[in-house]
């Protein structure tokens, strides 16, 4: 199979077109670089049935591929709202143009999409068949709603033009090739730790996240993507749900930090609780994630901890 991965050079996207080569696939790696970078894929370059393309999914392409695995967007609070007009764009136009590539040349399209489709959820855990709690003219809203257009689009060319469709509901993700800068809980409170600085807890740090590694995420993926007869929207997340603070001292106790926890500002929206019902993905994909908080948090820290001693010297 030819597998076009949009974001691959991405956190997750990077790991995506590892675990597909190493399957035996072709991939086609596409990415603007917004948020990626050549360090996530540079060890795969030499692989000849790797090909990377800096291209911007705002903009049409066409390809000759089997499958696509839309996960170009910028995935943290602080890169998504850097230029909310552009993330709803990448949302909006990006999926229109995955879309319509999927449509021309027959292949069959997975989303990324998110959680945050689900918004400040009062269903607690969530459901797929909740239809959340959003709102459209916050700061978040150019990324939850953004995603929600973009499932919208993919059901509605399935609809419409039989187009072959997947749709992940992804729980918060983390592991090694987060970006050190783009301020998500995981990889800030690693790297304040074990730089013995404060650990910043928005809030009360009474709000809840449930963590899943990626390694389990990009299993879930892939199981999806091949399963017939099922479309989606499936969750993909870790039920283990803690709240901030707990992760704050967690963290803390594991890379044995003198940090102390400071107390910051709340930003708006910022959802209270969320915690994947995986039910669905459990019946329909045989699934379930397979590492715990701590065995993903220990290879986060000794990816950060390399990282952190790299840029010293
Ligand atoms: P990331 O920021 O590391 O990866 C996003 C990639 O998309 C980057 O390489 C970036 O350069 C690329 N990109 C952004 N806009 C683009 C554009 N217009 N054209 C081409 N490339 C573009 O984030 P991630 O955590 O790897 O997330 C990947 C996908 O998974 C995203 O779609 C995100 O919404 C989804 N997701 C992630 C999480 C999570 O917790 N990590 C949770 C829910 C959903
Ligand atoms: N958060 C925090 N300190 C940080 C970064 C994030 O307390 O330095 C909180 C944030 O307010 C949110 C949770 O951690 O409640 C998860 O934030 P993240 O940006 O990782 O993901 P999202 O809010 O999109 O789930």
């Amino acid at each position: 199979m030819r597998a076009l991965v949009t974001g691959g050079a991405g956190f997750i996207g990077s790991h995506l077109c590892e675990r597909l080569l190493k399957d035996g696939h072709e991939v086609i790696c596409l990415d603007n670089y917004f948020t990626g970078k050549k360090d996530n894929i540079r060890h795969l370059l030499s692989d000849t049935n790797f090909e990377f393309i800096r291209h911007d999914v705002t903009e049409p392409i066409l390809l000759e591929v089997d499958r696509i695995y839309h996960f170009a967007c910028p995935a943290s609070p602080i890169h998504y709202q850097y230029n909310p007009v552009k993330t709803i764009k990448t949302n909006v136009m990006g999926t229109i143009n995955m879309l319509g590539l999927a449509k021309r040349v027959k292949a069959r399209i997975l989303l990324a999409s998110t959680s945050e489709v689900y918004g400040d959820p009062n269903v607690h855990p969530q459901t797929e068949s909740y239809w959340g709690h959003v709102n459209p003219i916050g700061i978040r809203s150019c990324y939850d709603e953004g995603k929600r257009v973009a499932e919208t689009l993919m059901m509605d060319y399935h609809r419409q033009n039989n187009v072959d469709i997947k749709i992940i509901r992804i729980f918060n993700t983390y592991g090694p090739r987060m970006a050190p800068n783009d301020g998500r809980v995981v990889s800030n409170f690693i790297i304040q730790a074990l730089k013995n600085e404060d650990i910043t807890v928005y809030g009360k740090g009474e709000q809840t996240r449930s963590f899943q590694y990626y390694e389990d995420l990009i299993n879930g993926a892939l199981k999806m993507m091949e399963r017939e007869d099922f479309i989606g929207p499936v969750n993909l997340g870790n039920p283990n749900e803690f709240t901030i603070m707990e992760l704050a001292e967690k963290v803390i106790r594991m890379t044995g930090s003198k940090s102390k926890i400071v107390h910051l500002p709340l930003p708006q929206d910022d959802p209270t609780q969320r915690q994947p019902d995986i039910s669905l993905a459990k019946k329909t994909l045989d699934w379930e994630p397979k590492t715990g908080l701590d065995r993903g948090l220990s290879t986060t820290i000794d990816y950060f901890l390399n990282l952190l001693e790299k840029e010293k010297n």
